[in-house]
């Protein structure tokens, strides 16, 4: 495993809900006490129900979110940024060097600009080029390593399929040229072919520009598809974490186990396995105690209920799981 681009170390983003005259003022967790290295150059999923945290935890390394508690690094090369203490400068450095592809390229593409300036936006608000033709040589640079049409660029993004605007929204993302890329639900609201061509093109563009990339969705086939480490979470917490290969060969977390029999199989001997999870993802703000997924676990036992499972070495020294009982509960 390489060295981690991005650690983060016990951290949290909490929000007040409103204030109490007596009493504690009620908090939402959305991230309570999360811990994770991302190798420089993986690609780093991030899976779990909608309202399990996915979206905040890439938020608040990319410093969208705020940090509650907890520590979050940054380091490349020289660099080394601690991101719950940085300041302008290194802040304005930071957003040249960590980027967000957004989830759907019809909202985030500004009707009213053409390619080229969408694209070139980042570089002109960060002041990355000196003069026009210095923006359009980074532009059309980085447009036809993401494959687009270089004829296209005058166009505006309503001429343009979800594929090609996604295509827009990445160019967008990596003209800066970041070395860390949060990619959220990237691929979710495109068509399934169309899917397999944007994944493909992420992973070349990893290749081609040393990028490392946090990969968040709800999608596990995908995530087994391009990733290299997968993070599961649940209700702001890794239940979780390890090498993608063996997290799909042996799960050990309840939740996981669930998770991947959801997914659909070709084999008919397999079809009908699908574990269903009782219930609801209960609040972030009024988490249950003990193991938070014992409301919804179909083996929790009475320890359960009341003691914090730890994020334990799971034996092969990169896999970490949270439960009391994964060696029991191992199938087979
Ligand atoms: Fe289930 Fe208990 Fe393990 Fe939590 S600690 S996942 S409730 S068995």
């Amino acid at each position: 495993m390489n060295a981690p681009l991005v650690t983060v170390d016990e951290l949290s983003v909490h929000y007040p809900l409103g204030r109490r005259l007596i009493g504690k003022t009620p908090v939402l967790k959305a991230i309570d006490r999360v811990s994770i290295d991302i190798p420089k150059g993986s690609f780093f999923g991030l899976v779990g129900e909608s309202g399990s945290g996915k979206t905040t935890l890439g938020r608040a390394i990319l410093r969208a979110a705020p940090i509650s508690e907890g520590k979050a690094f940054f380091r490349d090369g020289e660099i080394e940024y601690d991101l719950g203490q940085l300041d302008k400068a290194q802040l304005r450095d930071y957003r040249k060097r960590a980027q967000l592809i957004f989830q759907d390229p019809y909202a985030a593409l500004s009707p009213r600009m053409t390619v080229r300036d969408i694209i070139a936006e980042p570089l002109e608000v960060m002041g990355l080029t000196k003069t026009r033709e210095e923006t359009d040589r980074r532009v059309r640079e980085i447009a036809a390593k993401c494959r687009l049409n270089l004829e296209h660029l005058r166009r505006f993004p309503h001429a343009f399929s979800g594929g090609q605007r996604q295509r827009i929204s990445i160019a967008r993302a990596l003209v800066t040229g970041p070395k860390f890329v949060v990619a959220d639900e990237s691929v979710a609201a495109l068509d399934v072919s169309i899917q397999a061509d944007i994944l493909n093109l992420l992973k070349s563009l990893q290749r081609d520009l040393d990028l490392t990339f946090l990969f968040i969705s709800h999608d596990l086939s995908v995530v087994a598809h391009v990733c290299d480490y997968v993070a599961v979470m649940y209700l702001g917490s890794i239940v979780e974490i390890g090498p993608t290969r063996e997290l799909f060969a042996r799960p050990k977390h309840p939740y996981t186990r669930a998770l991947l029999s959801a997914i659909p199989s070709l084999d008919p001997d397999e079809t009908g396995k699908a574990q269903r999870l009782a219930g609801e993802i209960p609040s972030p703000a009024n988490p249950p105690p003990g193991c938070r997924f014992h409301t919804r676990c179909p083996v929790a036992q009475d320890r359960c209920r009341a003691d914090v499972p730890a994020l334990e070495d799971a034996g092969d020294g990169v896999s970490r799981v949270s439960c009391h009982f994964w060696r029991e509960n191992l199938p087979g």
